[in-house]
């Protein structure tokens, strides 16, 4: 069977809980590895370096991309966000299937790099509800909450571009839905051609022997 992981992009609304979503997965199944992304965003209240995120200047962002380190980067609300290369591709080939939280821009920018990957667009269960999630959380200006909010109308042009859309109303329910379609991917058979090939030539050898 294939041995190298599935790339995979998980992109959703600000509040829409994709972070927990994301965190469910890595606590319950072992064969996954998230990619810790790059931003010149300040912390928000608890979030720790090189575990949210690596927290970096502007200037040590803009080193990053001259020197080709990023599968890709965006700017979202003022701020840059990355994916570090090398993790990724080191995790791919331990066999790990490697998530990406990552905005739109950057999904559509991994899908034509990596078309293989398979995209994950977490929805809310309503307008109302996304907004209710983004006040509950208390950490975010109403400013900042107005920005985010024509943003996911922006952004809701493009879920068409993923290939699977992924409910959160209840996290448990997201988490199985994502592992799911996870696990179906790494089924299709672009993804296991050597092990196809292997049964299809010992098939063919047989019947020439008989
Ligand atoms: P936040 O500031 O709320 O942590 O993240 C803002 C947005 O940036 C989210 O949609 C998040 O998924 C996205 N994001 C985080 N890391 C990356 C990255 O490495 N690349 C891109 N393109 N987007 C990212």
């Amino acid at each position: 069977m294939q041995t190298r992981g599935i790339l995979t992009v998980i992109s959703g609304f600000a509040g829409t809980g994709k972070g927990t979503v994301v965190k469910g997965i890595m606590e319950k199944y072992e064969d996954y590895a998230l990619s810790v992304s790059m931003t010149t965003r300040s912390p928000r209240p608890g979030e720790k370096d090189g575990e949210s995120y690596f927290f970096v200047s502007r200037e040590e962002f803009e080193k990053n991309i001259a020197e080709n380190g990023f599968i890709e980067y965006a700017e979202y609300v003022g701020n840059y966000y990355g994916t570090p290369k090398a993790y990724v591709e080191k995790k791919l080939d331990e066999g790990k299937n490697v998530i990406l939280e990552i905005e739109i821009q950057g999904a559509m920018n991994v899908k034509k790099l990596f078309p293989d990957a398979v995209l994950i667009f977490i929805m809310p269960p309503g307008a109302d509800e996304l907004e209710r999630r983004l006040s509950g959380r208390g950490t975010e200006t109403a400013e900042v909450i107005k920005k985010r909010m024509d943003r996911a109308a922006l952004e809701s042009e493009g879920i068409e571009d993923y290939d699977y859309i992924a409910v959160n109303d209840n996290v448990d329910d997201c988490v199985e839905a994502v592992n799911g379609i996870i696990r179906a991917s790494r089924l299709k058979p672009a993804f296991n051609t050597s092990f196809i090939e292997k049964v299809r030539n010992d098939l063919k050898e047989k019947a020439r022997r008989n």
